[in-house]
């Protein structure tokens, strides 16, 4: 046999055996509580479209009439001649949402937070010998940009056990470079729990250390305004970068990078995916100040309110036998239940009665931790998380049978 067919089959083989082959499903309608996926409708407890924007007819109507005005396409990359006043502007109302945070602030767009993460941590180990000292739990694309800052620049990593700032502080203490950087998400993407940033600060200007912030999940929910976990912690220094996403409660895509001028102006130089990608569609960028409108007006601050509520009536009810939720206070809610075929298992018995939640299998997770990823939003009722719980006690009786 084809030495390649021969060793994708054993892999796949492989991956079946251990209940973590992946799927693609098709969802047919729009983002939304309530969805329509192969045909059938079901109610949706898995996206990350915290404040329900991502079908809003105001961001489609807003995103339609950017596409008018500025085109569809940037045309080429931000620094040859893809860069808009369309893009601009958002840039400048995105620097202001972080401007009580961090003096002197101004930001720029990336295409991605994935991208982001992987230009901003590596233009920052292009600047010499660094060390990056990065949470244990920290999304993939925090961990792919450190080893790219690895891999091209020799930068140093030290990652810590998940929140254990005493772990941090003892690395800290050890490491021999001047240039140190401490990497954590706002809020943790699988457990919902969010980082003592607080705490991370000041061992940050004890050390001389930069504290980059990925916000993808505290951009738009957290803080009175919304502004993300900066505003609910009320922190403010020269010492922070913040990275905040616009595709999970922004609703659109997209991320930005914010920090003192000086940082931006750096990440222009040297983010390698800013400068070699073609820059996102400015019809975009004009929906997306839609976006933060809309997340600034009293609507907004209505939809986090309902948003909360929910994580109350969730909280408040959700109590197993065989299986533990994880104290969280954000709109990620994990029900641990361990073993990879139980939770595919669960899964797919919620699916039959109507309700989408996926399983989240190592490697995502840790081994023996396989989880229902549960996310809330503002636009589920207080009768659509009641059927999630009813439905899942009713499976989890099934089982103990
Ligand atoms: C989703 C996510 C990202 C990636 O953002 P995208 O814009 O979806 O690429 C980065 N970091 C964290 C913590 C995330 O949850």
């Amino acid at each position: 046999m084809n030495p390649w067919l021969e060793t994708l089959q054993k892999k796949n083989t492989q991956l079946r055996n251990d209940g973590l082959i992946r799927r693609l499903q098709m969802r047919e309608s729009p983002n939304a509580p309530e969805v329509q996926l192969e045909g059938k409708k079901l109610l949706s407890f898995c996206s990350n479209d915290y404040l329900g924007l991502s079908n809003h007819p105001s961001l489609a109507e807003a995103l339609a009439a950017g596409a008018v005005q500025f085109g569809v396409g940037s045309g080429a990359s931000p620094l040859i001649s893809g860069h808009t006043n369309a893009h601009a502007k958002l840039e400048q109302a995105l620097a202001q949402t972080q401007n009580l945070h961090i003096p002197n602030v101004s930001s720029c767009l990336m295409s991605t937070g994935f991208m982001a993460n992987v230009g901003a941590l590596t233009a920052l180990a292009s600047l010499g010998q660094i060390s990056f000292f990065s949470d244990s739990l920290n999304h993939a694309s925090i961990i792919d940009g450190i080893r790219f800052a690895k891999t091209c620049h020799q930068a140093t990593v030290s990652i810590f056990q998940h929140s254990d700032y005493d772990h941090l502080k003892s690395l800290l203490e050890l490491d021999q470079n001047t240039l140190k950087c401490i990497v954590t998400d706002g809020v943790f993407s699988m457990d919902g729990d969010i980082a003592n940033l607080p705490k991370l600060l000041s061992l940050a200007e004890q050390y001389s250390a930069l504290l980059y912030v990925d916000d993808a999940h505290g951009f738009g929910v957290l803080g009175e305004n919304g502004h993300g976990s900066l505003e609910y912690f009320g922190l403010n220094s020269s010492q922070l970068i913040y990275m905040g996403t616009l595709g999970k409660a922004a609703g659109i895509s997209g991320a930005f990078l914010a920090s003192g001028n000086l940082w931006i102006d750096w990440f222009t130089q040297a983010s390698r995916p800013l400068i070699y990608s073609t820059n996102t569609s400015p019809a975009l960028s004009h929906a997306l100040m839609n976006s933060l409108e809309l997340m600034h007006s009293s609507d907004g601050a209505t939809r986090r309110e309902k948003l909360f509520n929910n994580i109350h009536l969730w909280h408040k009810n959700a109590v197993f036998k065989r299986w533990h939720c994880l104290q969280s206070a954000t709109p990620i809610q994990p029900l641990i239940i361990g073993d990879n075929k139980e939770t595919l298992f669960v899964s797919g018995r919620l699916k039959e009665k109507g309700i989408w939640v996926p399983a989240i299998r190592p490697p995502t997770v840790p081994i023996n931790s396989a989880r229902l990823r549960i996310t809330l939003n503002a636009d589920h009722t207080p009768e659509m998380v009641y059927q999630l719980l009813h439905t899942l006690k009713e499976i989890e009786a099934e089982i103990d049978e």
